[in-house]
């Protein structure tokens, strides 16, 4: 009989219990018996769902009070010395809150994103004569739990190839290989004497782009691993996601290391599963092990019900080559990445409902999947699935037919302004000059309290609409004022109606959905609550324009418009999966160029698109990228081709790795790109200077004021970093502006730091300009 399992699930809690244990327990207001209490809750509450839903293997160790990577640092004792190294492991959960959050002496461990995800990690520290010392509690311990309740679990462990390509420090990590091997044996044989019969190691750095020998070294690592596994007596599914081992050639070489079980995540990649039955099919090369393969078939990165017919053939395929003893069928990756229960959802229309599929849904599709396998009469089994998936398909909402049509009749030239940047540029000047290096902001200003507190009233019914909108005019007049009297060039309104850059459009779009408990955890305690774009985007009515006009109306000088970008809003929601990603970013880029035509009949002289996720959302694998960029840049271009040539163009990104992608950010051809580089200390401008032979020809905008910091930059640094943008890349093309909007900042520091930054540029101005 083939089996169901996940490779994990959601922890932060049905109702984010554990962000609420976990704040209180970081103000002190709890103990952390209280702490630990919810969190065996939350695991309880998981392990008994799983099991009432019939899934065969039950994930443990996938919990986490923080982070896996964070958990794995800890359990293998890789903690830096500047937190007292392995004796910090003393001081418990205070120690390891001390790694994830910092301390009055000590930065915390920096964050990254885990892989193409929006999840974040811990980055390990590593130092060349690094050593390791195991602490196996995070996975003995409620390995022992699950027992406790009757479950015989499958602890989840972050192999140690994963774990060192994604640690920092080290010119080459993966020479640690061999010191960490014991260390993993260890924990194999102290998980086989709790009791523990199989072992999750999860590899997903396998389907990243090998440097040459990095696969040697993996190999050698983890057949020493499986003689560890096999001396202790337990088994070892080797799972790996988010891309295809094939792309990397990677796959045979992984299946012919004789695994207990290798997972394959067949959603991103089901080009994997023919190969993979040809290797581990009677005759095939990997044949001999007798290795199980774990079926990735459902979709753990989204929020949709599943196509069983599509995933059902990829297990027949699967039962027909190996025999439904070797078969696992499972999620593509952990379910971490979904929310917990779409069920609950009642205020979503129920046509879209019934089209959602979260953690709970998933794993009872694992369940009719499994039943259907060995059916005779699968229709019986099938048939409401069946129907959702062909109502989806034909419903008015994925069906918009003037939508179509528009998209339908797009031609090269609309994805085209009506000029070359020089001619806009002269047509931009005559209509609006502005001074030698002009002035700016990204957008935002201060989320104070009293405007969250005003939303918060507006929502509950507390405060009528109308009465709300008066108060943001009155942030707007306030916001105009300051601006002119510090002397900006070209102003923003503020953005005071928006909390989020993405649900903010998504509320006004057709086509999205917002769900009222569907969070996923970003990191630490921190949730996100996506929107679900589930149909054909259209934008029934303006957007922002009432509140550019309003602004506009305060002030002689331009206020920006101010726009998210369709692949942005694509990057942070959950995106249908019924048609490719880059067909709803031009159904997008459309809806916003309304938008944008909007704001420009209304007179606005700038306008401001902001992409701030075009770079997090390029695909994991180099052969993969090429095609991403093409589309995502299409969709900017689209979005703004229709702007007359007089209409300046902004867009704004925040980061400062444009190395590899320098040639597509010229494509995207907007009149002045604002991006993050004080801390870079203006290195990023290379990348536009042509350090990699591409010169970026329009105006540029690299930030001097660091925003994620309360620190204020002083006059005589900005000026020092106006320098250096200077000599990188002259005056003409020079703006002045933060690196990023502001709205995470308090007044306290935004006016004396705007202050400097104005000061700064009357006095570059006041000097000779430095030549490039
Ligand atoms: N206009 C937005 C702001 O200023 C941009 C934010 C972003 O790019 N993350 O807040
Ligand atoms: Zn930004």
């Amino acid at each position: 009989m083939a089996r169901t399992a996940v490779l994990g699930l959601p922890r932060i809690g049905p109702d984010r219990e554990l962000k609420f244990a976990l704040e209180s327990f970081w103000a002190g207001r709890t103990t952390v018996e209280e702490l630990e209490g919810v969190a065996r809750w939350l695991r309880a509450f998981n392990w008994g769902r799983a099991v009432r839903a019939g899934l065969d293997v039950i994930p443990a160790g996938d919990f986490s009070y923080y982070d896996q990577m964070l958990d794995t640092a800890w359990a293998l004792g890789a903690i830096p010395a500047r937190h007292g190294g392995v004796a910090l492991r003393e001081q418990g959960l205070a120690g390891y809150f001390a790694l994830a959050r910092g301390t009055a002496e000590q930065r915390p461990l920096e964050m990254t994103k885990w892989f193409d995800t929006n999840y974040h990690y811990l980055v390990p520290e590593l130092v060349p004569d690094q050593t390791f010392s195991l602490d196996a509690s995070h996975w003995v311990v409620p390995f022992r739990e699950a027992g406790a309740l009757g479950i015989p679990a499958r602890p989840v462990v972050i192999g140690p190839f994963t774990f060192l390509k994604l640690a920092k420090g080290l010119q080459r990590p993966l020479e640690l290989l061999d010191a960490l091997v014991p260390v993993y044996g260890q924990l194999l044989a102290e998980l086989a004497e709790a009791g523990a019969h199989e072992v999750q190691l999860d590899e997903p750095a396998l389907v990243l782009d090998h440097a040459p020998g990095e696969l040697e070294l993996f190999e050698r690592a983890f057949r020493a691993l499986s003689v560890a596994a096999q001396e202790a007596g337990v088994e070892l599914t080797l799972a790996t996601y988010f891309a295809g081992l094939d792309e990397v050639g990677a796959l045979e070489r992984v299946l012919a290391l004789g695994a207990a079980e290798v997972h394959l995540d067949l959603v991103r990649a089901p080009s994997q599963l023919k190969p993979a039955l040809a290797a581990l099919a009677d005759g095939g090369a990997a044949a001999g092990s007798r290795t199980r393969l774990s079926l990735g078939v459902l979709d753990g990165r989204n929020v949709w019900a599943a196509d069983l017919d599509a995933a059902l053939d990829m297990v027949d395929r699967a039962t027909a080559a190996l025999g439904t003893d070797r078969i696992t069928i499972a999620p593509s990756c952990s379910l971490l990445h979904v929310p917990y229960e779409a069920a609950r959802e009642t205020a979503i229309d129920p046509e879209v409902r019934d089209w959602l599929a979260f953690a709970a849904e998933k794993v009872s599709e694992l369940r009719t999947l499994k039943t259907a396998t060995g059916a005779v009469k699968r229709d019986v089994l099938l048939a409401a699935a069946r129907e959702s998936t062909s109502r989806r398909r034909t419903s008015k909402h994925t069906n918009d037919a003037a939508v179509r049509e528009r998209v339908g009749a797009l031609a090269a030239a609309d994805y085209d302004r009506a000029a070359p940047f020089p001619q806009r540029r002269a047509a931009q000047d005559e209509r609006r000059p502005l001074p030698q290096l002009p002035t700016t902001t990204i957008g935002s200003f201060p989320q104070t309290p009293e405007i969250r507190a005003r939303r918060r009233e507006l929502r509950d019914g507390t405060l009528d609409r109308v009465a709300y909108e008066r108060f943001l005019e009155q942030q707007i007049d306030g916001v105009v004022e300051v601006q002119e009297r510090l002397g900006l060039d070209v102003l923003v309104h503020g953005e005071p109606e928006r909390n989020d850059m993405v649900e903010y459009f998504g509320e006004q779009l057709a086509g999205f959905a917002f769900s009222a408990s569907g969070w996923v955890q970003s990191y630490g305690s921190r949730c996100v609550k996506p929107p679900i774009l589930y149909g054909d985007v259209s934008r029934p009515a303006p957007m922002t324009v009432r509140w550019w006009q309003y602004a506009q109306s305060r002030t002689e000088k331009p206020v920006k418009g101010m726009l998210t970008g369709p692949v942005t809003i694509l990057q942070w929601s959950f995106v249908r999966d019924d048609q490719p990603r880059s067909e709803t970013a031009t159904q997008i880029a459309l809806a916003i160029q309304d938008e944008v035509l909007d704001l420009e009949r209304a007179g606005a002289f700038a306008i401001q698109v902001d992409e701030a996720a075009l770079r997090e959302g390029l695909p994991l694998q180099r052969a993969q990228q090429d095609d991403y960029v093409r589309w995502a840049v299409d969709a900017f271009r689209l979005t703004v081709a229709p702007a007359r040539n007089e209409t300046q163009v902004h867009t704004h990104m925040c980061y400062s790795e444009f190395n590899d992608i320098m040639e597509h950010i010229v494509r995207l051809d907007a009149d002045v790109i604002s991006i993050e580089a004080s801390r870079s200390d203006m290195e990023v401008l290379d990348a536009f200077v042509g350090a990699d032979g591409i010169e970026y020809p329009n105006e540029i905008g690299p930030g001097v004021y660091d925003i994620h910091s309360p620190r204020v930059p002083s006059v005589q640094e900005i000026e020092r970093l106006l320098e250096l943008a200077e000599q990188r890349i002259g005056r003409e093309r020079l703006w002045i502006n933060p690196d990023c909007g502001l709205k995470t900042r308090s007044w306290d520091d935004v006016m004396p730091a705007l202050e400097h930054l104005l000061e700064a540029t009357r006095r570059r101005r006041a000097a000779s300009p430095i030549a490039a």
